[in-house]
């Protein structure tokens, strides 16, 4: 029990304002600028980080992907700098049902403390009814990796439950002095396991070909999962959401591969990753980080040839690697001859009707 009353933020009215009740943009155009508020009817994507990798290289916020349906919150990844930018945009996180991590690179996680601990309680307009978050587990070390950090097998699950251990004095003391409930209480964190039908071998096949799989249900939408290919990353996931409205689909890491393009086959948007290897070739970083980079990750027409053959209705380019605005965007053109976007942080589709 609280010794004091009700927490409370002088900045909760501003933060409540955003999402629901805004006005529709405008129905001829199919994105608008950062700033437009995310409308609270119908299915939206909303790009809100779309750096890759964990590294400070210009101003975009780290990866970070929101699916928002007539209200309801959806959350791809939490790279650095998301809990700014979903406030900036008016996502509150009270409207949060479920946070999806595609893999357990720090990039995609980084800000899952700040996610969490920024957004804890009625009093921030944040977490109040349990939210799940889903991730891949168990994540293997490839053979012969060397345990620096125990344990030597990760998972989503075990990623929460020690990142509260490690923030159990701010727990303890704010559920005791500010009468919040045990953020504990509020998280339910799950590791996505893959279908006993596929044959997945971390170090030899670590990305078999698969058909999608469901990994949540509820009334707004049905989330499907497959393993993406992120080499030596174990397991990688993408994520495809359906409303009523559209599709949806986010890449997570990958290189070009069969199982993305059988997900986001009809898909109205596809958010893919992309990388410029050019911009990594020259920036003389150590052999075996480009080598990593090269190997796991996905060209400007890869990118192209994954949009068009999957047939989706618009691609979406982000957790961007040496990409900048549309320009870059040329060499995926040659290849796809529909709509591609290079995201901005904060940039709002609209998806389906
Ligand atoms: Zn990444
Ligand atoms: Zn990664």
């Amino acid at each position: 029990m609280s010794r004091r009353r009700l927490f409370t933020v002088s900045g909760g009215a501003v933060l409540a304002s955003g999402l629901l009740g805004a006005a529709a943009p405008a129905a001829a155009a199919r994105t608008t600028d950062q700033s437009t508020p995310v409308p609270g009817t119908g299915t939206h994507v909303v790009t809100l980080g779309t750096a890759a990798g964990p590294a400070i290289r210009g101003p975009r916020i780290g990866i970070s992907t929101a699916v928002v349906v007539t209200g309801n919150l959806y959350l791809v990844d939490c790279g650095l700098g998301m809990v700014r930018q979903a406030a900036a945009a008016g996502l509150t996180m009270d409207r949060l049902r479920a946070l999806f991590i595609t893999h357990l690179h720090s990039d995609h996680i980084s800000e899952l403390p700040g996610l969490l601990l920024y957004n804890w309680g009625p009093g921030v307009n944040g977490i109040v009814e349990p939210v799940r978050i889903l991730g891949p587990g168990p994540a293997p070390l490839p053979q012969g990796a060397e345990v620096h950090v125990p344990p030597s097998t990760a998972s989503t699950e075990r990623f929460v439950v020690d990142l509260l251990q490690a923030y159990a004095y701010d727990v303890n003391i704010r559920v005791y002095d500010e009468g919040r409930a045990p953020l504990d209480d509020l998280v339910r964190a799950e590791d996505i396991r893959l279908p006993a039908a596929v044959h997945a071998d971390p170090d030899r096949n670590p990305c078999p070909e698969m058909e999608p799989f469901e990994v949540y249900a509820d009334a707004s939408v049905r989330v499907l999962a497959t393993l993406v290919n992120h080499p030596p990353v174990f397991p990688a996931l993408a994520f495809r959401f359906d409303s009523a409205d559209g599709s949806v689909v986010i890449s997570g890491d990958t290189t070009e591969h069969p199982n993305v393009v059988r997900l986001a086959t009809g898909a109205d948007v596809l958010v893919h990753e992309a990388i410029d290897p050019a911009f990594y070739q020259a920036q003389g970083l150590p052999p075996d980080l480009l080598e990593h980079i090269l190997e796991s990750h996905t060209d400007l027409q890869a990118v192209g040839r994954v949009a068009r053959d999957a047939g989706v209705g618009h691609l979406v380019l982000s957790h961007l690697g040496g990409i900048q605005d549309d320009s870059d965007a040329a060499p995926t053109r040659t290849v796809f001859g529909g709509p591609v976007t290079v995201a901005a942080d904060g940039q709002v589709f609209a998806v389906g009707q």
